[in-house]
Parts: C-alpha cells; sequence; structure tokens
C-alpha cells in the first residue's frame, strides 16, 4: 500500500481486520484464502457461503501492519466498507449490499454503489453458478424500504 492509503488514517485501529467477524466467502476463497488457518476461525456455514469469525474477537491471520494477501483478498474485504448479505428467497439466491459501516474513511474508499451491486452479483454468480437465479438488492436509500419489509414478512412466514 501507498503513503496515501485511506486505511493508514484508520481511527478504529484497523477494526474491519483487526476483530474480523462475520466475514462472508464462498468455496473458491476459502480455500484459496483460509484453509490453512483454518483453525482460527470460527466457521459458520450459511447456504453457499462460509461465515469467518476469529476466535475470541482477535484479528485476521492476513493481518501484519497491513493485509499480507492484499491482492488475493477475498471479495468482501475488497468491496469494504460495503459489505453483504444473502438468502435464498425461495430458489432465487437474494444478495444485499449496503455501505452502514463504521469505517471512519468511507467517503474515500468506498466505491460507487453501482460498481459495488455489480461486483456483489459477479460474486454471486461464481458462487452458485451462471444460470443460477440471483437477485442483488441495493440496501440504500428508498431501495432499502425493499429490504426491510421482506425482511419483516420472512419473519411473519410460518415455517
Ligand atoms: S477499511 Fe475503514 S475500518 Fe478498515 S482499516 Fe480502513 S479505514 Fe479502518
Ligand atoms: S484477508 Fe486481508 S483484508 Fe481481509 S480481513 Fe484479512 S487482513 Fe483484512
Amino acid at each position: 500500500m501507498s503513503s496515501e492509503n485511506p486505511c493508514l488514517k484508520c481511527t478504529l485501529e484497523l477494526s474491519c481486520c483487526a476483530s474480523l467477524s462475520g466475514l462472508r466467502v464462498n468455496q473458491t476463497e476459502f480455500d484459496r484464502c483460509f484453509a490453512d488457518v483454518a483453525d482460527q476461525f470460527d466457521v459458520e456455514r450459511d447456504g453457499p457461503f462460509y461465515r469467518l469469525s476469529v476466535k475470541n474477537g482477535g484479528a485476521c491471520p492476513h493481518l501484519e501492519t497491513q493485509c499480507t494477501i492484499y491482492e488475493d483478498r477475498p471479495m468482501e474485504c475488497a468491496l469494504f466498507p460495503h459489505t453483504i448479505g444473502a438468502v435464498f428467497d425461495n430458489d432465487t439466491l437474494l444478495m444485499t449490499v449496503h455501505k452502514r459501516t463504521d469505517c471512519p474513511q468511507k467517503a474515500d474508499l468506498a466505491m460507487d454503489d453501482a460498481e459495488a451491486v455489480n461486483r456483489v452479483e459477479q460474486f454471486a454468480r461464481e458462487t452458485v453458478g451462471a444460470d443460477a437465479k440471483i437477485r442483488v438488492i441495493l440496501d440504500e436509500g428508498p431501495a432499502r424500504m425493499e429490504v426491510l419489509a421482506r425482511r419483516v414478512l420472512r419473519k411473519l412466514k410460518p415455517n
């Protein structure tokens, strides 16, 4: 990273990597980035994804003074301060993307919302296949209403 990297001005002590919790990766990313350090994580399977949290709220094993696998880091790391959610809605993989994270350098680091949506769609296709039904919703602004409505409906729906 260059000295212009906004993360060098992080006032949260690199919290996104230093207390890594709930990182969503697919199988390819898991194998590439975390298989050899998997014992350091609580690993939760979530449909086609893994959710990774470092045990006892610790730091990502790839964090030294900066990310040591920066060029190969998983999609959700590259997307941050945007972050993603995923749920199967009948036979459709519904993914949400938003940037309501607490990153103090959001203004400098966040990519355009439309680009974030495109990246998430590509990630979803790589994960569940080109023919799968996928929908990506920007969970920001007016579109957030749909996401909130879906959450309420899911809570009301009988199992
Ligand atoms: S992405 Fe944001 S929270 Fe993470 S290290 Fe950079 S400035 Fe800090
Ligand atoms: S892989 Fe790199 S960017 Fe992702 S959490 Fe670990 S140190 Fe941070």
